[in-house]
């Protein structure tokens, strides 16, 4: 079987009359920037993904020999909503690179292994997340999984190359080269997105679905016609951006009250070590102890303008009497322990849990980020909306939140839309760069890649020229 370099030498005399003109086209293009980003690119693998579909999480790859233990105090790996893996059945050819979106919050990381105990053919893309502080513990599994590489994918030790987007595909990008020793190739965050969420979109079925109450989950179709649509990545911060083509996206808008945000402030206010935790103590939580209704305000709904008594007035509204009510409560029972000694009132309670401030916080986030989503649907004159980002963790309460709120204030227009591996768009766009062309049934990606990963790797051959 030809490894990857390979294909490299079989490209490169049909490659070279192209990169010949072109590097002369390109020569006055060349900054000392674009050097120094540029490394030279091995071959391609093309991944047939034909026939892809998303793994039943009961037979799901178990995380690699050490991974496991990786994750032992909860903060590497999450306890539920394991991601499932995609089975690549008719993929056969040799994949020597693993990729990785390292972010604010989570590093993701995307690996192919083969069928090594089955007699099917074919294998399948896995996923893994980490906390970023843990970034030695991914370093090792990285390791680990380069040492693996000729049981999980057919290549040779030395030839794996990781795909690395996210900040910290720069911030890290000596320390994962020097301990792994292998080459680590940075991509553009925005630009991985993308291309993941397209490959998600046109090529796995059962992966993107609508949510309601009453239908909580309904899978649509992988699509060919999917532009333009909005996606909202809801990561440590909130990134939206527009898409009108596989190349063609812009950022139109966020905001810096994202998941870091619910991650962080919920840390403060509640004894939850996790976010697991966090979500699970929402999800039994009851955010009218805490939220400031209409119906707090009015008693009723306020019919006239279409607020229910239900509906939130201020998030958070009804803290501050509740805790002045405490703290008053306290301050008496203070008094009375003085005048009679002994005499015990026991605790003051607040009228609200950790579970009913979590789920308001969590309904803040979400509301906010879903109105935003809807006025840039507005502005942009999109009604298509793909939400992303590890935030989401297929929790119902923030997708019932974005999908409502999106429906209502748009008059049943918009649709929301979310998948299952929302948080791994980045991770797997990184991985299919290194495909450039026909990789997938609709050859999502075909089109000018080659010629730039060309341009790319004769720029970085030049001497610098200023
Ligand atoms: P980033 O690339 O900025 O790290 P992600 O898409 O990975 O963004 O999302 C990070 C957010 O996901 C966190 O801020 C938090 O709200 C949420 N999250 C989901 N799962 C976890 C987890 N196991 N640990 C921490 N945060 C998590």
């Amino acid at each position: 079987m030809a490894s990857a370099a390979d294909i490299q030498q079989e490209q490169l005399p049909a490659a070279r009359a192209e990169a010949e003109s072109l590097r002369e086209r390109s020569r006055t293009m060349t900054s000392t920037e674009e050097i120094n980003n540029t490394i030279f690119r091995p071959g391609s693998v093309k991944i047939n993904v034909k026939g892809a579909f998303i793994v039943d999480p009961d037979t799901s790859t178990p995380a690699v020999g050490a991974a496991s233990n990786l994750h032992g105090n909860g903060r590497g790996s999450p306890t539920h909503h394991e991601t499932s893996d995609i089975r690549l059945p008719n993929h056969t050819a040799v994949v020597s690179h693993i990729a990785v979106d390292i972010g604010g919050s989570l590093i993701k990381l995307v690996y192919f292994s083969r069928e090594v105990h089955s007699t099917d053919s074919g294998g399948r893309l896995n996923f893994q997340i980490f906390e970023t502080d843990r970034i030695d513990d991914c370093v090792e599994f990285m390791k680990h999984l380069r040492d693996k590489q000729l049981e999980l994918n057919g290549s040779k030790p030395g030839e794996l190359c990781v795909m690395a987007t996210g900040g910290g595909a720069y911030k890290f990008y000596d320390k994962i080269r020097d301990a792994l020793g292998v080459d680590v190739l940075r991509e553009d965050e925005m630009e991985c997105l993308i291309i993941g969420l397209d490959f998600f979109i046109t090529e796995i079925p059962r992966e993107v679905f609508t949510y309601s109450e009453t239908d909580p989950m309904h899978f649509v179709s992988p699509r060919e016609r999917i532009y333009p649509y909005l996606l909202v990545n809801i990561g440590s911060g909130v990134s939206i951006l527009k898409v009108d083509g596989p190349r063609s996206y812009q950022r139109v808008g966020g905001t810096s009250l994202g998941g870091g945000t619910l991650w962080g402030l919920l840390s403060l206010l509640t004894g939850a070590r996790n976010f697991d935790d966090m979500l699970e103590q929402a999800g039994h939580g009851d955010n009218a102890n805490v939220d400031m209704l209409v119906g707090d305000i009015y008693g009723t709904d306020y019919g006239k303008i279409g607020l229910k008594s239900t509906t939130i007035a201020s998030s958070f509204g009804k803290v501050f009497r509740e805790k002045t009510m405490a703290d008053a409560a306290a301050d008496a029972a203070a008094e009375a322990e003085k005048r009679s000694p002994g005499h015990d009132a026991g605790p003051v309670k607040l009228g609200f849990t950790e579970s009913d401030i979590s789920r308001s916080l969590l309904y803040a986030v979400s509301n906010n980020i879903g109105q935003i989503a809807y006025l840039q649907s507005q502005i942009h004159n999109v009604s298509d909306i793909y939400f992303g980002g590890s935030f989401i963790r297929g929790h119902r309460q923030t997708m019932n939140t974005l999908s409502y709120g999106l429906k209502f204030w748009s008059k049943g227009q918009k649709q929301a839309y979310f998948l299952r591996h929302e948080g791994y768009l980045g991770a797997v766009g990184a991985f299919l760069k290194r495909q450039p062309k026909n990789w997938g049934r609709r050859n999502s990606l075909e089109g000018m890649e080659e010629i730039l990963e060309l341009r790319k790797s004769f720029k970085a051959k030049e001497p610098a020229a200023s």
